[in-house]
Formats: structure tokens, sequence, C-alpha cells
């Protein structure tokens, strides 16, 4: 009796989305979508980016960053707003995946100190990398933030 009980009671969306009643309830971008956002934020890539890095590396993070956020929220490149991010944490801050050429095992990366490495102009650049190699803070002050217009001026 008690089984049934609990289990007419339950609340069907909570299960949905695999939040787990965590409140990470969001929608990843297609693939083509992925792709399409990849696409568009090569266009603001700073030249400095394809210097240090080939071109699959960088479409390879801005992949991850792609697919770790809602697609219904905001650009967390090109918009004002707050952009959630969904993937993994290290240290408290949005990290993804950094498989530098010549080693065999990848490394967590803070998500915007990849997004300043590639959006920031050079002077924000140079500012920025004197700061300690932690995620830079955020002016907004959410930790689950990525939006680059967030990242705090040095
Ligand atoms: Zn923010």
């Amino acid at each position: 009796m008690a089984a049934i009980c609990r289990c007419c009671s339950e609340d069907p969306f909570e299960a949905f989305g695999g939040g787990g009643g965590s409140g990470r309830k969001w929608t990843p971008k297609s693939a083509y979508e992925v792709t399409e956002t990849v696409d568009n934020w090569e266009q603001y890539i700073n030249e400095r980016v394809a210097k240090s890095m080939p071109e699959a590396m960088v479409r390879g993070l801005l992949e991850q960053i792609a697919s770790n956020i809602d697609k219904y929220g905001p650009d967390p490149v090109l918009d004002d707003e707050e952009c959630i991010w969904y993937g993994n944490f290290f240290q408290g801050a949005p990290v993804i995946q950094l498989h530098k050429p010549g080693e065999t095992e990848a490394q967590p990366t803070f998500v915007n100190r990849i997004l300043a490495f590639f959006f920031a102009t050079d002077a924000k650049f140079a500012a920025l990398q004197k700061l300690p190699k932690v995620a830079f803070p955020m002016d907004c002050g959410n930790s689950k933030c990525i939006a680059y217009r967030h990242i705090a001026d040095p």
C-alpha cells in the first residue's frame, strides 16, 4: 500500500531531464545548434588565439562551452545577461577539459579563462593574465555564470 501511495504522489516532472530535484533542468543545444553557435563565435575570436592553438582545438573548446548551456538561455559571448553553466565545476567554478597537444591527459580548465583568452582585447587579456591562475572573479558574483561580459575588469 505504502509503495503505491509514494508512486502516486511523486511529481512526474521531477525525474524528467535528469534534474534529480536539484533544479538543474535545462535543454541542451542539438549538434547542429552547437556547430552554428561555434561558427558564430569564431568571428569574434582575437587573432592571438590562432598563434597558439590549432583551429580544431579552438572549435573543440567552443563546442564544449556551447554544449553545456541552455539552448533557450542567453549567449555567454554576445549577450549581457547571466548565462548559467550546466557542465562540470572544479574548485567551485565552471570548467571544460583542455587536451593540450603532446599531453596524454586532459586538464580541467576554467571556462572564463578560456573565454577571456578567446575574446578579450589584448589589453584586458594582459591585465587578466596577472591574476592568480584560478577562475576569474565575476562582476555578477554568480559562480554558475559564464557570461563573458561579467568577467570583472582587472
Ligand atoms: Zn554573470
